[in-house]
């Protein structure tokens, strides 16, 4: 339920992306031009004849592109048509020298049709995000105004980069059915389960901060309980997790405030103010483009065979959604848990990699990844976007975890050692976790006789809360067990000194 002010309140949030995922492909999709268009290349020097809308050039589609299409279909849980049609999506501006852009109707089967992604909901329980269809189009150029005073600069070497847009479903007929995106929050874990399926395949590096990654943000809000939905807004062209959350916060509450003063929502366009954090109108429905979509003429239907799907269907790694079943399955651990060391690709695997199949330690490694890692990003080189070592920063490792949880199960350090040395870890010092227990003369007191002589001392020296505990106040056992880690530096076993103390005092 949306929240105004901290408070719960009678309207719920629709929400509807469409996500752009530029295709990851030596050439582009319909022509031969390479795809690499990094801001380090010279502008304009990756474009075909094709590219540039030289008349009578002809369009050819790029295979592999097809292919990874169906793939992040499959990815998606979703059909794959059979035959599927290009079209002409016409608008005239300059980053587009062709005067249309060619991608896919929606009335005409697209190359992927329905299908479904799971993510957490914002109850903390697993809840599918249904998809309408994602189709295959071209990427327009880039224009910039900002080299010059007085002029404008085209860089075509974007143009026609494949792009394939995923769009979320909202099942009209059924407006109880509520796979869709009901909040900022599941927004942002859609976006982020689509980036991690995207990476896992190999299809797209679905960055948005390079921009091959991009949303469409369509809201709107209907009272709690109504049963049909009303009408939305579309934010268009949105590279950060971030603003897409304020954006969509923020035109809720603009929405809903409209509705309660009485008034109704148009169906409009809006902009994204950056510095603000604010929406406003770009353009209304009555100004709206009418794209005159056609079927492409130079370009053939695809027809994709059931053996092409399913010999692709053969090469597809483990999925996020998998790696989370393998985790709850294999190694018990929680809905959350799993969700949590899912997030990337690269925290699983380094996850996986800690635990080296080694089931017995997988409950332990996934707390301490969640709570102490997460924490320290900085240490924790697959956290680090920007990866490698930072000066003098010691990068906590797979390896060095499981030393550390292994040294806990042994007994050969407790709890609290363990974490001392995951600290000076933290601070620099170098060495495995063995080495650095040995080093600081970090050892676990194991001698039972020499615990209980101190738990002997401890408890003459304190006779009254030993009557007391007598007596029935229970509590005090942590009193008595605190006097006694203080005793031995530490080091004792707490389970232990637990057991021995209540043995004695019983
Ligand atoms: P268009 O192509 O005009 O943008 P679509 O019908 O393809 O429109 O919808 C785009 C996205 O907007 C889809 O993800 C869809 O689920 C979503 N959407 C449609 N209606 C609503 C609504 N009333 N509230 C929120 N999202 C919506
Ligand atoms: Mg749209």
């Amino acid at each position: 339920m949306f929240t105004i002010k901290g408070k719960t309140c009678d309207w719920e949030l629709v929400i509807g992306l469409e996500t752009h995922i530029q295709i990851l492909s030596n050439s582009k999709v319909f022509s031969g031009a390479s795809a690499d268009y990094n801001p380090s290349i010279s502008p304009n020097t990756h474009v075909s004849m094709i590219d540039a809308g030289m008349p009578g050039m002809l369009p050819v589609l790029n295979k592999f592109c097809v292919e990874q299409v169906i793939k992040m279909g499959l990815g998606l849980n979703a059909e794959i048509s059979r035959t599927s049609r290009f079209a002409r999506k016409q608008y005239f501006y300059p980053d587009l020298p062709q005067g249309y852009q060619i991608s896919q109707p929606a009335d005409e089967a697209p190359i992927v049709g329905h299908g479904w992604i799971e993510i957490m909901g914002d109850d903390g329980k697993p809840k599918k995000i249904f998809i309408e269809r994602a189709h295959l189009e071209q990427d327009a150029g880039k224009l910039k105004h900002d080299v010059h005073p007085t002029k404008s600069f085209a860089d075509y070497n974007r143009t026609g980069v494949g792009l394939l847009e995923i769009v979320t479903y909202l099942d009209t007929k059924n407006p109880e059915n509520n796979s869709y995106i009901t909040s900022p929050d599941e927004a942002e874990r859609y976006l982020r389960e689509i980036r991690e399926i995207a990476r896992a395949l190999g299809v797209s590096r679905a960055n948005m901060e390079e921009g091959s990654m991009r949303a469409d943000v369509n809201v709107s809000v209907r009272p709690v309980g109504s049963s049909e939905f009303r009408t939305r807004t579309e934010t268009k062209n949105m590279v950060s997790f971030k603003f897409i959350k304020t954006a969509i916060e923020y035109e809720a509450r603009r929405q809903i405030e409209i509705y309660e003063n009485g008034g109704t929502v148009s169906q409009d366009t809006m902009h994204f103010n950056q510095g603000e954090g604010t929406t406003s109108v770009a353009r209304s429905k009555e100004d709206a483009l009418d794209y005159r979509y056609f079927p492409d003429p130079d370009l053939l239907p695809v027809i994709i065979s059931d053996e092409q799907i399913e010999r692709i269907r053969s090469t597809m790694p483990e999925l996020p959604s998998q790696t989370r079943a393998r985790y709850t399955a294999e190694f018990g651990l929680s809905e959350y848990d799993a969700a949590r060391l899912t997030e990337t690709t690269d925290i699983s695997r380094w996850f996986d990699a800690a635990v080296m199949g080694n089931t017995k330690r997988a409950k332990s490694v996934a707390n301490w990844m969640i709570s102490e890692l997460f924490a320290h990003p900085e240490n924790y080189d697959i956290l680090n976007e920007k990866s490698g070592i930072v000066d003098g920063m010691r990068i906590i490792t797979p390896s060095d975890l499981a030393e550390l949880v292994d040294m806990i199960s042994e007994n050969a350090v407790n709890g609290k050692q363990a974490k001392e040395i995951f600290i000076k870890m933290l601070d620099g010092e170098s060495g495995t976790p063995r080495e650095i227990a040995d080093k600081f003369g970090m050892k676990q007191m194991t001698d039972t006789g020499a615990i209980e002589k101190i738990i002997d001392d401890v408890i003459s020296a304190n006779p009254s809360q030993v009557e007391q505990y007598k007596s029935g106040k229970l509590g005090l056992l942590g009193f008595f067990v605190g006097n006694v880690m203080k005793a031995t530096g530490g080091t004792a076993n707490p389970a232990v000194v637990n057991e021995i103390l209540r043995n004695k005092l019983a």
